[in-house]
Formats: C-alpha cells, structure tokens, sequence
C-alpha cells in the first residue's frame, strides 16, 4: 500500500506549495501521448487512486480546444464531435449534456487547472494505459500523425512523399479547379513543413493543411504548373504516401565539337539511365527510364564521322531510348548529372592489319594500329585459345569486312574479333584458336601502335579443363516443333544457333560433345534422354528461350529436376551464364515435370537463356555475340561445377 501513503503525501504537499516528487523518492509520473513524451511545468499528480494532470497541454495533445469560465469557475474541453465540462473542486462533470461523477474533481495548482487524466482521455477517444515500472501513464489516441511531408526522388521518380506513423488512408478531392490536385489524408497534420516550393517542370508548391480536428484530416494539395496529374501509391506499410511524376524529356541537341559530336540530352528532373551496344547493324542505345517523351520527337543530327542518325522513341510506358546508329566504330563516353545527360562520340584508334608468318613452326603475328593502343593478352585455360584485349579500339574496314580471318598454318587456325562493351569504353577482343596445344606470349608492350606476338605448340600439351568429359548439347525443339515465336523468329532457330556454339567451345575445352540435333530436324523428348542415356554422358543440357504474355518479363533462368546432383550443376550454370551475358537473374527453378532433366540419369540441367517476347532479351538473342558470351557462359559454368568436384 505504498502507493496510498505516497498519495496522501502528495496531496499534503501539493497544498504547501511543493511539487509532490521534492520529498519523495518515487520518480514524478511522466505522460507520454502517441509515443512522444508530454512536458508541462506543473507535473501530474495522484488523488485518490486518480492522476490529475493539466487540462490544456493534455487536451491540446489530442486534438482539443479548452476555454476557462471564470465567473463560474468551469473548464470547457471541446472537439468537432465532443463538449466536456468540468467545475474546479466538484466530482460532477458534464460529457455532451451527460452529467458524471468523477472519483476526484478538478482542482487548481500553481495556477493550473488538474483534471483527471484517465477521464478526460477516454472522454476524447483516447486510450490510457499505466505502466507501473516507468511510473508513467501512456495515452494512445489511435489517430495517425503525419510526421514528415516532402519532395525527392523516389525509384527514379520525382515525388512529394507523406510519412505517417501509422497506415495513412488517403481519398483523392475532386478540385474542379485547373492546376490543382489533392487529397485528403484521414490523420493529424503533425509536421512542421507544411508548405514547399518546388523548381520542378510539373509542380510550382505543395501545401498540406488541417481541415478537420475529429475525425483527424490534412489536405495536400498540389499547385501544378502543367496538365500532368500524379500517380497516388503507398508503400506496402502503408505508412508513406507518394504522389508521383514521370519526367519529361525536354531537350535533345547533336552538335560538332572539334572533331567530336556532342550530343546533350535535358530531362525535366532527374532520371536513371542505361546504355549498351547492339550490332548489326551497330548502334548505340540509351534508354532513360522514368521518363516521358516531351515535344521533342527528333533530333537534327549535323554531318559527323561517328553517328548517321539519332533516333527517339517511347520505348515503354516510362523508358524514353534513344538510339544512336553508329557509321564506324567510335569511342564513346555517356555521363549524367542528375536531369543532364551527355554522349560525346570521337575518334578511336583502330587495327588497320594483322599479319601472321610462319618460321620454323612459331607463329609471329604482326598488328597494326592507327595510334597507340591499350591492350592485354591473356591464354585461355585450356591452352588452345589465346585472347587479346584492345582497349578503345576499333577495327579497320578491311579487317571488319573479312569478320573471322581463317589462318590454318599449323599453329594457329582462325581469328576472330568481337567488340566488347567494358563501362565507357569500346573495346575489341581479339580470340586465337590454335590448332593444338599452344603456348602464346606478348614481344611487345602496351601501349603501341605496333603489337607483336608469338605462338607456338607446347613442348608438353596441357590437358582441356573438360578432357574426358562426355557432354551431350541439346537445342530445344526442331523441325515441325518450333516452340515460342516472337516477332516471326522461330524459338528453335535461336536455341540452335546459341547449341552449336556451345558445342564448339566445349569442344575447344576438350570435351567430347554430342548434340541431339545439329540442323532444324524433329527430335522427341524421350529420344534426347534416352541419347544420353545410351551414351553414358556425364552431363546434358539443354538450350531453351523463354516467351510469355507481356513484354516485361526478362532474364535468364535455369530449371532442373529436382536432384541433389541437377540442382548443383544448375546453380553452377546459371551463376556462370549471368556473370558471362549479364542478364537480368530469375535464379534456379525446380521443374520435376520436364522430360529431358527428369529422365537423363547424368547431371542435367535446361536453361531459358533470355526472353523472346521482351524487346531488349530478343535483341540479344538475336546478337551472334551475344550467343557466343551465352555459350562460353555456359561451358564456364559447366568446367565450375566439375572443378568443385575434384576440389
Ligand atoms: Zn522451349
């Protein structure tokens, strides 16, 4: 009962002037309403069992109006919806015309007016709950605050966000008026920022103010400088509202710059970019995302060495691409500054010949370049292809016409080159296929315009890194059974073309290769098994293209029946394949109903490569170097998942 005795201590204190905490040990009580702890200078006090506390800060805090009737000595609480009315020193008191008796009256203290708290809360909506431990009273009003009101860059999106602390309902307001928008937002308007002004190409001010108290409402309104009305989305708490907007593209110019063209691209606010090479014919793309294409349709582009035509399109709902057709190789450099984005295309240096002689079964091969170039040469694992690396190098007319150059002298058979995209740059990679067993190694430095090295058969052959290996390659579908199609391309002609270059670079790694089909003839799903089967391989894969409704969609997947030893290789490939083609990652799928990785005995695995029906995936799967990253991707994943067995 120590609480009794240090309540009637309290009120013999309170009347000699002192706050009740002065001689006591207990800690004074604390009020905390809707998780914020509430200050007032006279503290609350315990009467009878019932804390009192001062009536203003307490009903202010929830949403209350309190007048004070001095000739009758009444205090007056009041919201939209409720009227209490207490007298000083009496237990009665009135809620909406209702007269009750309190366990403790209203009383005055240092000049404060003390009411019971537990009374005047729950009068108001409020619940109360005491916590002992903390001796402090807690006060939940049950109403949403919005605590922070804002404009910033939301997902790429410029966006006035609403943050509540709690789930904000919200409900759009029918203005009627041109340039506004709002909404109401069903909470207590507990920001401080409540108006801003904003230099943005759709909005001039947002404001939020109360426009009711009971129930708790805030309205934001939206000044809008054009047509453009936002999007309303919440964040799935619920807790953050944002009105969103898509940029627009305001400006695009293609200029001359000694030698260089500089093309500057303006959006309205800032946005995200992503740019890539495509071939055939060549072109750079850009495609901004978030955005809306404004007026702006086409690009005067001025007589230049690099660019042909600047192309602008919507790309999809909110990606604007910008397509630069390329006339030779250029070095290009695309940077952004928030909402400026520049491509500045120049001049790059290019291999202009390679020539190689043959003394005494070494292999001296000769390139030349235009001006000094960059490189690095690197031996493949398996010691029968070697590549170099040009950085910011292009290749001469002559040599990209003639594409793979076919050497076949002993040492080495072939020749072929591939641009590259590395970040900023254009690179070209030049890949040497011996013909057996070789050691390569550079006879100049870096960086030359002359480029000299040397290949010759190993003393002692190394072994392929997939010697020994029985892989069976099996292109999905064939003959009558086509598969997906998409823009008139066959599925199966793509998984052909990506299968027979799987095969050639297994087959470079020193694996024995099958294929269940090698030209466009009907195959069954159980015949392709049971090849395999019948071949005791050690492994089988498949080589699918995804298609679904919808051009979304996008990435590479790899299904496998679901086996310790499948889901090993598919994680395996999978990892590889992403790291070689760098396509959005759809991750291992467990698919127990597909014939061919059900029904092979040996590790097997079937892989979606990428999406026909997805604009960017199709144009890739179309790309012969494309399906050549893909295919080494693949065999790199294949060589990973047999290495970790014999770690
Ligand atoms: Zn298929």
């Amino acid at each position: 009962m120590l609480k009794k005795i240090f309540a009637a201590a309290a009120i013999f204190l309170l009347f000699i002037g002192l706050p009740a905490y002065a001689l006591a040990d207990a800690k004074p009580i604390e009020i905390y309403i809707n998780g914020q702890k509430v200050d007032s200078d006279v503290p609350p006090v315990i009467v009878n069992d019932r804390t009192l506390a001062p009536v203003r800060v307490i009903s202010e805090n929830l949403g209350a109006q309190v007048a004070w009737d001095n000739t009758n000595r009444l205090v007056k609480v009041a919201t939209a919806s409720k009227n209490i009315t207490l007298k000083i020193d009496d237990k009665k008191a009135v809620v909406d015309g209702q007269e009750i008796t309190l366990d403790a009256p209203a009383t005055i203290v240092n000049d404060r007016t003390l009411v019971p708290l537990r009374f005047l809360s729950e009068s108001l909506g409020a619940d109360v709950t005491w916590d002992n431990d903390q001796r402090r009273v807690v006060i939940n009003s049950g109403k949403t605050k919005i605590t922070g009101f804002s404009y910033e860059v939301v997902d790429g999106k410029p966006a006035v966000v609403i943050m509540g602390d709690g789930p904000l309902n919200y409900s759009e307001v029918n203005t009627d008026i041109e340039g506004k928008f709002a909404i109401d937002v069903e909470a207590n308007l507990g920001t401080k920022e409540n108006v801003f002004d904003v230099d943005s190409e759709f909005l001039d001010k947002a404001i939020a103010g109360e426009i009711s108290v009971d129930p708790p409402t805030a309205r934001i309104v939206l000044n809008l400088k054009s047509a453009a009305s936002p999007k309303i989305s919440s964040s799935s708490d619920k807790k953050n509202l944002y009105l969103t907007f898509d940029t627009v593209l305001k400006d695009v110019t293609a200029k001359k710059d000694d030698g260089d063209l500089k093309v500057n691209i303006e959006a309205a606010d800032s946005c995200t970019i992503n740019y890539f090479l495509l071939s055939n014919p060549d072109r750079l793309v850009l495609d901004i995302k978030n955005i809306k294409l404004g007026e702006k349709t086409s690009v005067d582009t001025p007589d230049n060495d690099f660019v042909e035509n600047i192309r602008l399109g919507q790309f999809s709902d909110d990606t604007v691409r910008v397509v630069f057709d390329l006339k030779k190789d250029a070095a290009y450099q695309v940077s952004q500054n928030s909402s400026d984005i520049s491509v500045v295309f120049s001049k790059i240096d290019t291999i202009t010949n390679i020539e190689v002689t043959n003394q005494g079964g070494v292999a001296f091969i000769d390139i030349d370049a235009d001006g000094k170039i960059n490189y690095e040469f690197t031996e493949g694992k398996n010691k029968k292809k070697f590549k170099l690396t040009a950085y910011n190098a292009g290749l001469g007319e002559d040599l990209a016409n003639s594409g793979t150059i076919n050497v076949n002298n002993g040492v080495i058979d072939r020749i072929e080159f591939s641009k590259i995209k590395d970040g900023n740059a254009s690179n070209l990679e030049i890949t040497f296929y011996a013909a057996s067993y070789s050691t390569g190694q550079l006879l100049s430095n870096s960086p030359s315009s002359l480029i000299r090295l040397e290949m010759y058969p190993s003393q002692t052959a190394a072994e392929g890194l997939l010697t020994g290996k029985k892989i069976v390659v099996d292109p999905g579908h064939g003959g009558s059974e086509c598969g997906a199609l998409a823009n008139g391309v066959q599925e199966k002609d793509i998984n052909l073309g990506i299968g027979l270059k799987l095969a050639k670079v297994l087959e470079d790694n020193g694996a024995e290769v099958y294929m269940t089909r090698d030209d466009d003839t009907y195959v069954g799903l159980y015949e392709r098994a049971n090849m395999a089967n019948d071949l005791n391989a050690d492994l089988f894969i498949s080589i699918h293209s995804n298609a679904t409704t919808g051009s979304t969609p996008s990435g590479t997947e790899t299904l496998y029946y679901p086996t310790a030893e499948k889901k090993l290789l598919a994680q395996a490939v999978q990892k590889a394949l992403i790291s070689a083609i760098n396509l959005n990652n759809r991750g291992i799928v467990e698919r127990p109903g597909l014939v061919v990785t059900r029904e092979t005995k040996m590790p097997s695995v079937l892989v979606e490569v990428g999406f026909m029906t997805n604009p960017n995936d199709f144009a890739l799967l179309m790309d012969d170097s494309f399906r050549q990253r893909a295919a080494e991707g693949i065999c790199q994943g294949i060589i990973d998942y047999f290495s970790q067995k014999t770690d």
